[in-house]
């Protein structure tokens, strides 16, 4: 397979990232997929999807689980509402991300990711057990039909993605790195980061930010490709040194603005083809 096939984040009818129209116009070969909504999950749309998507010449990497309530409208917002770490909607959504999974598994896709949420850093809080056993539980669901379950990056720092990783205790866990996460809230370097948790990260998202005043605190900014301080060059080249040779999926997330959004991902792909060539 050729290495680094560019994609973008993508949706259908509900979800982050592009539309699939986007993606066909920009000429990507590949996409991460939003999981579509619930009502739209069936076998039959999944074929009907499968046969427009051979049609375009795209293949999808991977199926991301997301959740109607969640709020990245700033870093407590996302604490109360992301993920499976909130308690009070944890059933529901545990059960639906296996719905995600199977829904995945229709479309032939074995990779399927998330934002878990805020995972608590102290290993001694009775959520951070709990949370455990949740992704635990999902990690088996997907097991079983030969997924992969990938975390997004972002909220923890790499120690403790580490510590968390090894503590779920299961091999089809690991990591979809968001370099700009690491900066949007605030948890670290993010090459620093990548080279410590690379031999878990199997897939990615090409993504840029600027670091907030009071990093943690509140959020930084994220910006086009190429413009924030992830450094992309260096990026591309600490996933070559680890041997990452997955997709290069950019993720760009301005909905309320989709022209100027359509634009800078063309930028972006422009901005990975040069740097492909370059590192080969
Ligand atoms: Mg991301």
């Amino acid at each position: 397979m050729e290495k680094w096939p560019l994609g973008v984040f993508a949706s259908i009818d509900a979800g982050l990232g592009v539309k699939l129209e986007v993606a066909q116009e920009l000429g990507v070969p590949t996409i991460q997929l939003h999981a579509p909504e619930k009502a739209t999950r069936t076998p039959q749309n999944a074929r009907r999807f499968l046969d427009r998507l051979a049609m375009l010449g795209i293949r999808i990497t991977a199926v991301f689980g997301g959740f109607a309530g969640e709020s990245y409208a700033d870093i407590p917002t996302v604490t109360r509402t992301v993920g499976l770490v909130p308690p009070e909607t944890r059933a529901a959504r545990t059960k639906e991300m296996k719905e995600i999974a199977d829904f995945a598994r229709l479309l032939n896709v074995d990779v399927v990711a998330l934002h878990l949420g805020f995972v608590p850093h102290d290993t001694a809080d009775p959520l951070y057990r709990e949370v455990l056993s949740v992704t635990r539980d999902i990690c088996v669901h997907c097991g079983d039909q030969r997924q992969a379950l990938h975390l997004e990056t972002g909220q923890e720092p790499a120690d403790s993605l580490l510590r968390f990783i090894g503590d779920v205790e299961r091999d089809n866990l690991f990591i979809n790195f968001d370099p700009a996460n690491m900066i949007l809230y605030g948890s670290g370097e993010p090459i620093e980061a990548l080279e410590k948790v690379g031999r878990h990260v199997r897939s990615v998202h090409c993504k840029d930010a600027t670091w907030a005043a009071h990093p943690g605190k509140e959020w930084g900014a994220e910006v086009p490709l190429g413009e924030g301080a992830v450094g992309m060059e260096r990026y591309l080249r600490t996933l070559d040194k680890l041997g990452y040779s997955g997709p290069l999926t950019i993720e760009r997330e301005i909905p309320q603005d989709p022209q100027r959004q359509k634009v800078e991902v063309g930028r972006a792909l422009n901005l990975l083809r040069e740097l492909k060539a370059k590192i080969g």
